[in-house]
């Protein structure tokens, strides 16, 4: 008689020195993945595997359930000799599905085989959790772009976008149309272009050109408008096109704006904001989109400065272009004072000079 080198039973029946039990406890027939994602494709049903667009049979459930005991087969460690059964059952979240709904799923496998013939057949249960997500194929997408595009046009109202704007611009749409595509499959940028001034972005959706315009409206205080018309038929369809041109404002960083005869150098505009230095008062301020709405940029000159002396406020300077010697009243006497030979920017707008710090 010999025993079982896990629970110490005595039998004549040892597999790799233990008994059946202990043997079925310890040798998984499978070793999971605890998640996997699945990509499938709301108009065809085809699922991403390995790279590729696979087409199953039955309703969407049953091609979820395919998709899933494929992706896990492939990820999984199979230690089994062979596999008599395998099935799975969503537990969690299998609602989702028939309405093309991104969802976390809840899945238990269940796996019959064998490791070892004088064993024989025993199961194994894991459960896994399961990020199933929505996404055109290339096919399906391609139907759809013949069918409806549109185009965000994004100026600005008399003058250029700068290369810092555009740059900006650029950067947040790719995070918001990346964030979009989690859960919408036509969140993709069909081209992209730059044009004088300006640039373009080509969406196989409306819905889609019309989030990134209400983002850039409530961004960065632009003004929006949709043209729409019918561009031409498609295999007996009609293709329409919609153009979304966004109009950024005719100020930008940089700029001096005057609002209700006060001038303003902005800093930053940023989540429908204005953030700008009040320069009669040498402090920062935030002017919301409506204290903005007529406000254009003026012209100025930022002339650098030293200062001679500051008394009760009034402070005097000499401007280092033409030596000539100006004096200031300071508007906020909470800023600090000036000290004798500081360098200080003087910023020349027609008929008035502000001071600011260099
Ligand atoms: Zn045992
Ligand atoms: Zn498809």
């Amino acid at each position: 008689m010999d025993f079982c080198i896990i629970c110490g039973r005595k039998t004549d029946e040892l597999y790799d020195n233990m008994c059946r039990d202990c043997y079925i406890k310890n040798r998984a027939l499978i070793e999971m993945p605890r998640e996997v994602d699945i990509i499938m494709c709301p108009v065809c049903l085809a699922y991403r595997y390995r790279g590729k667009w696979m087409r199953g049979e039955g309703g969407v459930t049953e091609r979820v359930k395919e998709a899933i005991g494929k992706l896990l087969l492939a990820k999984s460690n199979i230690y089994a000799k062979a596999i008599k059964d395998f099935q799975l059952q969503i537990l969690r979240g299998g609602e989702r599905i028939p309405e093309f709904k991104s969802a976390t799923l809840l899945v238990k496998a269940y796996v019959l085989g064998y490791t070892d013939p004088r064993v024989g057949n025993y199961s194994n249960e894991c459960e896994v959790i399961v990020h199933l997500k929505w996404k055109y194929c290339p096919s399906c997408l391609k139907v759809k772009i013949g069918k409806e595009e549109a185009v965000v046009q994004i100026r600005a109202t008399g003058r250029k976008l700068s290369e810092r704007e555009k740059e900006r611009i650029a950067n947040s749409l790719e995070r918001l149309i990346g964030e979009m595509y989690q859960t919408d499959p036509e969140a993709v940028v069909l081209d992209y272009t730059e044009e004088e001034g300006g640039m373009d972005i080509k969406l196989p959706s409306k819905r889609v050109a019309r989030v990134i315009a209400t983002y850039l409206q409530r961004e960065y205080l632009a003004t929006v408008k949709e043209t729409f018309k019918v561009v031409g038929r498609d295999k007996g369809r009609e293709k329409t096109r919609e153009t979304i041109s966004v109009r950024l404002p005719n100020f930008t960083m940089g700029d001096i704006i005057e609002v209700n005869e006060r001038h303003f150098l902005i800093k930053d505009i940023r989540g429908g904001k204005v953030y700008a230095l009040d320069l009669a008062r040498g402090i920062p301020i935030t002017l919301k989109g409506n204290d903005v709405k007529r406000a254009s940029p003026i012209a100025y000159e930022t002339v650098p400065a030293m200062v001679i002396s500051e008394n009760n406020g009034y402070v005097m300077l000499m401007r280092l272009d033409d030596y000539k010697i100006v004096e200031l009243k300071k508007e906020d006497m909470r800023i600090a004072k000036l000290k004798e030979g500081e360098s200080v920017d003087l910023i020349v707008t027609g008929n008035r000079l502000y001071l600011v710090k260099s």
